[in-house]
This record gives structure tokens, C-alpha cells and sequence, in this order.
């Protein structure tokens, strides 16, 4: 999609730090990391956001889910814990309008999320 910072990031248009990618998957660094280990999981195809996700789309949330365990065990993160947080909307804060997953670990986390 035209002007979307995550597609132009898949599409190597834009530097990224990316620590995996295959088709349809890449997950890299976030620029603002909030803990240690903090890496963002997106599909290739733009999808701006939860809300967007269709059933045809079920197989590639799946690996998004196994790409992030994958991560979480080179990272290094598996057995201490980590958190995958998908914003949506202005109340969770969400600001970038491709769906991703955050990867979060390497720090003691509270709960509830502030
Ligand atoms: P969200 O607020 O859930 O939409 O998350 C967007 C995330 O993208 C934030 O954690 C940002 O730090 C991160 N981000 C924004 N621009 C970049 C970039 N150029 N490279 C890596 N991460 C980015
Ligand atoms: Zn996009």
C-alpha cells in the first residue's frame, strides 16, 4: 500500500533492522524499543489492523504466532517470559496502521498494561 512506513519497510524500501522474513512474514527491531528484547511481527500484505483481518487471512496470523515463538526462543526470552501486544485504536494507542505484533521480553512486566 501506497504511504504505509511497514510495507515500504517489507518492500526494502526503507532501512529496517529485520531479524527474520520469509514470504509472508518479517519481524524487526522497533526503533523506540520499551525492554531489552522488543521486535515488531508483520504480515507482507498490508492489513491495517486487527479490525481488517479476514478469514482467508486465519493461516498467516498463525505463523505470525509461530514466528513469534520462534523469535522469543533466539532471543533468548522463552523461558523468562515475554508478552505479544497488538494495538488497536486510539484508546491502545496504536500509530502505525499495518498490523504487527510487538514482542516484548528481557524485563519484569506489570499487569494490568498502563
Ligand atoms: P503501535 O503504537 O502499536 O502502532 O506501534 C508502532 C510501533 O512502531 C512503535 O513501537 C514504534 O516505536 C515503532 N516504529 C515506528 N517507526 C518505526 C521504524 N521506522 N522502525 C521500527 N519501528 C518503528
Ligand atoms: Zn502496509
Amino acid at each position: 500500500m501506497n504511504d504505509c512506513l511497514f510495507c515500504a519497510m517489507a518492500d526494502g524500501k526503507i532501512k529496517a533492522d529485520i531479524v527474520y522474513r520469509d514470504d509472508r512474514v518479517i519481524a524487526f527491531k522497533d526503533i523506540k524499543p520499551r525492554a531489552p528484547v522488543h521486535l515488531l511481527i508483520i504480515p507482507r500484505k498490508h492489513l491495517a489492523g486487527v479490525l481488517d483481518i479476514e478469514p482467508d487471512d486465519g493461516p498467516i496470523i498463525g505463523e505470525i504466532f509461530q514466528v513469534a515463538a520462534r523469535l522469543a526462543r533466539d532471543q533468548g526470552i522463552a523461558e523468562s517470559g515475554f508478552r505479544i501486544v497488538v494495538n488497536s485504536g486510539p484508546d491502545a494507542g496504536q500509530s502505525v496502521f499495518h498490523l504487527h505484533y510487538h514482542l516484548i521480553g528481557g524485563r519484569q512486566m506489570s499487569w494490568p498494561p498502563g
